[in-house]
């Protein structure tokens, strides 16, 4: 009988299983919201990113529904021929005057924004440094690029100037990090990164996908909460998280923007998502902008469930946001505790290798706008037993 050339696979993935390692999907039925039906399992979902709990709200629903009879719904073809739509136009036109930049360009996802503009920003010849625990589709748009990359200890801006000092003489030079980090919670020391930029002539690159919406008095981020907005070059955003919609964009100066429309290979050889999601997307600019009350209550409560984990003897690290993980460390003591949550009726994701570094996994509490007081209570007593 031939061999399967795909047989290797099963002894991949049975090596997956023995390490605690092999995922599966669940599947949701329903919107997603705080309270959420994940395949024949109910209960409290601390396991999404909708921060502002707007991925339900129904007049994002309703703007969908509103653009379709006019826009009808498949993008056709990639913006650069017939794809760019004249909701696209209005969505980065919003984005610009939101973001306080000349302009900004709207991508099918947030991975095809970093991955597309980091390879557009450098190549072969180029550096680019990068935080070590960058989100993936930084590291993939490092890699992609063929540029030299440098990766440097998490927030460790001392190590960095170090390292700039060390590869002077490289054409071009681009330090990309997050704003806030996705699995740790914590924030970048971007005014430090925004003086190295300066004295190392280095691009910056801040790609603010799970603070966009949250952090900074009109909720543009980390850079505006810490003043350095003028002071970063691109600026990379996600309407898919707090903005509950789906899609990437980046804003900055026009000349950027112009140069991405030119050189960014996922813009270009990738479909126009439909126009009706640019609706979506607007409609919850609007209430970002009208109903601060969603993250200044969400970064309060989270300021609160994270002291009462303290309190009760938990590890959540260096979280300094709605992101909140219980450091555990072994993957097999995750894995425990989140099924022991779930039999609770509590969803919170175990996080482990690849995700992050072995020895390192996680429990990784997503706190959202539409989670309760209640909801909140019922995670704190079910983790104070546990404890
Ligand atoms: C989720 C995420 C992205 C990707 O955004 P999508 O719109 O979901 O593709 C990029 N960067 C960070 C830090 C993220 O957490």
């Amino acid at each position: 009988m031939p061999i399967d050339p795909l047989a290797w696979i099963d002894e991949e993935l049975d090596s997956l299983a023995k390490q605690d390692l092999r995922r599966r999907l669940v599947t949701r039925v329903g919107p997603q919201a705080a309270l959420t039906e994940l395949d024949a399992w109910r209960g409290i979902n601390f396991g999404s990113n909708d921060y502002l709990g707007l991925a339900a709200d129904p007049r994002l629903a309703q703007a969908v529904a509103d653009a379709l009879p006019a826009e009808g719904w498949g993008g056709g073809a990639s913006p650069l021929l017939t794809g760019h739509a004249r909701l696209h136009g209005e969505l980065e036109a919003r984005l610009a005057e939101f973001e306080g930049t000349e302009a900004a360009l709207v991508f099918s996802s947030g991975f095809a924004a970093n991955a597309g503009t980091i390879a557009a920003l450098v190549g072969q010849g180029d550096v680019v440094f990068t935080d070590r625990k960058n989100h993936a589709s930084l590291l993939d748009g490092c890699r992609l690029s063929r540029a030299d990359v440098r990766a440097y200890p998490h927030n460790d801006w001392q190590r960095l100037d170090r390292l700039m000092a060390k590869t002077a003489g490289n054409r071009r030079r681009l330090i990309v990090t997050d704003g806030l980090f996705s699995m740790d919670g914590d924030l970048a020391p971007l005014q430090r990164l925004a003086d190295l930029a300066e004295r190392h002539d280095a691009m910056l690159m801040v790609d603010e996908a799970h603070a966009t919406g949250v952090f900074g008095p009109s909720g543009r981020g980390v850079a505006e909460l810490d003043s350095v907005e003028d002071r970063v070059h691109v600026r990379v955003g996600t309407l898919s998280k707090a903005i509950g919609s789906i899609g990437g964009f980046v804003a900055g100066s026009r000349r950027l923007i112009d140069w991405l429309i030119n050189r960014s290979r996922p813009y270009i050889f990738s479909t126009a998502p439909p126009a009706a999601v640019a609706a979506a997307a607007l409609a919850a600019l609007d209430i970002l902008r009208d109903e601060p009350v969603r993250r200044h209550t969400l970064l309060d409560r989270a300021n609160e469930l994270r002291r009462a984990l303290h309190e009760s003897g938990w590890n959540t690290g260096p979280s300094a946001s709605q992101i909140i993980p219980i450091l555990l460390g072994s993957t097999r003591r995750a894995l425990d505790l989140s099924a022991e949550l779930r039999d609770q009726g509590l969803h919170v994701p175990p996080i482990r290798f690849p995700t992050v570094p072995k020895g390192e996994a996680c429990l990784r509490i997503s706190l959202c706008y539409s989670h309760t007081d209640e909801m909140i209570d019922q995670l704190l007593t079910v983790l104070r037993r546990a404890r």
